[in-house]
């Protein structure tokens, strides 16, 4: 049996579950933790940075250049800050998309003071021409400039001040080699659990003046697919059903029913993740299917599917990524209440 989807309007910015910033997490910033004792979860991250920001403070030098990669709304951004707090120096935020000339990015760079952080998001998305200014300033903290042109060109080296490098993004695997090679901390952030997310809503919940019963904050914690920024959104969504339908305090009933009537399933997946993995059931028989083809036949895009719903489904176990593509797990097929009949080879 084949289904047909019907793609609606429903674009990725405007779906709840997306890990990705969306206009209404625009007070987020007040949510930010700004010490790495009020960073939760991400143990062995803070661990390591912890350790490699007291020996930098220490000898008086800059951080090494920090890499920090894993899906949308972990907390790369907030973790840059941290970091910049902890050593005690200004920031400068941008992102790869952003610095579009060599000039933008060495306008940046001859800016910073001595030992402080700039933080480049999406760093993926560096174009070539930029990337190459970035090694000599990571390597050498030099810029190097060329004057003239023609067979009158001469290049410059002007020196820049010692800086750390954060750098941020959701594909490790799409940075040049060359890039990679130049940062001296390379840490992966990791969905968080359901006990750290509770602990986020509860933090969240009492700055924003919330108020919230322990299986409340459990219950948006175990539907927000592991991810702060998620959590942080729906406690908004389920005050506003808090407010109109009960009295204003959120318990694990109301929860409960707020995230039911916003189409999140108890696991936290919601009509994107269920069409990818019924398509891949009904379609293409359970996989495996290329990720391209599960993304046209659904009307995604592709690298959406693989930033922000996949990681999820496969850490729940309910999608597999092979070599030949992706296939859907006989968990997925139960939670679905699917029968499983085994997978056909293709
Ligand atoms: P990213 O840069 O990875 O997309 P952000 O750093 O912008 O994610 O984090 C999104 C939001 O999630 C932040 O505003 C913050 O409120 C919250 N957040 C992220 N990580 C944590 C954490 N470890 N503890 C508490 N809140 C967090």
């Amino acid at each position: 049996m084949a289904i047909e989807f019907n793609d609606g309007d429903g674009r990725q910015e405007e779906r709840i579950v997306t890990g990705g910033f969306i206009e209404e997490d625009e007070n987020e910033v007040s949510l930010r933790p700004h010490t790495m004792d009020e960073y939760i979860g991400q143990t062995k991250a803070k661990e390591n940075l912890s350790v490699f920001i007291k020996a930098a403070k220490q000898r008086g030098d800059q951080l090494d250049h920090v890499l920090l990669y894993g899906p949308p709304g972990l907390g790369k951004t907030t973790l840059a800050g941290i970091i910049a707090a902890e050593m005690g120096v200004n920031i400068r935020i941008t992102s790869g998309p952003a610095i579009e000339k060599a000039g933008d990015l060495a306008a940046l760079l001859t800016n910073l003071n001595k030992n402080d952080v700039l933080f480049i998001d999406e760093i993926h998305r560096l174009n070539r021409s930029v990337e190459e200014i970035l090694y000599p300033a990571m390597e050498d903290f030099a810029l190097d400039i060329i004057i003239g042109k023609g067979p009158a060109a001469r290049s410059v080296r002007l020196d820049l001040p010692r800086f750390t490098l954060v750098g941020a993004t959701t594909r490790a695997g799409r940075i040049s080699g060359p890039l990679r090679d130049r940062f001296g901390v390379i840490s992966r952030l990791e969905l968080y659990t359901h006990e750290e997310l509770a602990t986020i809503v509860k933090r969240s919940a009492s700055i924003l003046g919330i108020e919230i019963e322990a299986d409340g904050a459990l219950e948006i914690a175990s539907r927000a697919r592991g991810t702060p920024r998620l959590a942080n959104r729906l406690i908004k969504r389920v005050r506003d059903f808090a407010q109109v339908d009960g009295d204003g305090v959120i318990t694990g009933k109301v929860a409960k029913t707020a995230l039911e009537a916003l189409d999140i399933d108890p696991l936290g997946l919601d009509m994107i993740d269920r069409r990818m993995l019924e398509s891949i059931i009904y379609n293409f028989n359970g996989g495996p299917v290329g990720l391209e083809t599960l993304a046209a036949t659904i009307g995604e895009e592709a690298v959406t599917l693989e930033d922000v719903y996949e990681p999820y489904l496969m850490q729940i176990g309910f999608l597999n990524r092979t070599p030949r593509g992706r296939c859907a797990t006989p968990k997925a097929y139960g939670h679905l209440n699917i029968p499983y009949a085994g997978q056909l080879e293709m």
